[in-house]
């Protein structure tokens, strides 16, 4: 993959940012584009025409190299989401770790009531519910409509627990 060469792609990279809802640094940044059957945000990074090169990136591991350059993931290393919400696209909510520590992570914390992981929608589903809320909300109630949409997949009405 060649990460230099698209990073320098300003198309690219604007449309990139055309699919995330940028938020508060704390808050997790939706992904409006195309997702995978994970909740995983894909996203075609060529589309200019007459290009020969084609192919779609996990969203995540574009956004990433945005923010920290064109660097490889060590072998064995994964890029994580400690907010457990697979589109999320908040550079601060990434980091790198193992499979291992992210099955261990998921095991540990899909038994926590009202966690993103316990959602009885699933990934995609919880990730399909917060892409339509947002399309539906006015910008004003955009906040209440994400919340509503994330609560939706937990009907024992418990917040989500903080983890970080
Ligand atoms: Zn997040």
């Amino acid at each position: 993959m060649p990460w230099a060469e698209l990073l320098a792609e300003g198309e690219t990279v604007a449309r990139y940012w055309s699919h995330v809802l940028r938020r508060g640094p704390d808050e997790c940044w939706w992904w409006t584009g195309g997702l995978t059957d994970t909740g995983h945000a894909t996203f075609r990074a060529v589309s200019l025409p007459g290009r020969t090169r084609r192919g779609t990136v996990p969203a995540h591991l574009f956004g990433y190299r945005l923010a920290h350059g064109p660097v490889s993931v060590p072998r064995g290393m994964v890029v994580r989401h400690r907010c457990d919400e697979p589109p999320c696209q908040n550079p601060a909510h990434w980091l790198l770790g193992t499979r291992g520590d992210n099955n261990r992570d998921a095991a540990s914390r899909r038994r926590l009531t009202g966690h993103a992981l316990a959602d009885v929608r699933g990934a995609a589903g919880r990730a399909r519910a917060v892409q339509a809320a947002i399309a539906a909300a006015s910008p004003e109630d955009l906040d209440q409509a994400i919340a509503a949409a994330l609560a939706a997949g937990n009907p024992s009405g418990a917040h989500q627990d903080a983890l970080f």
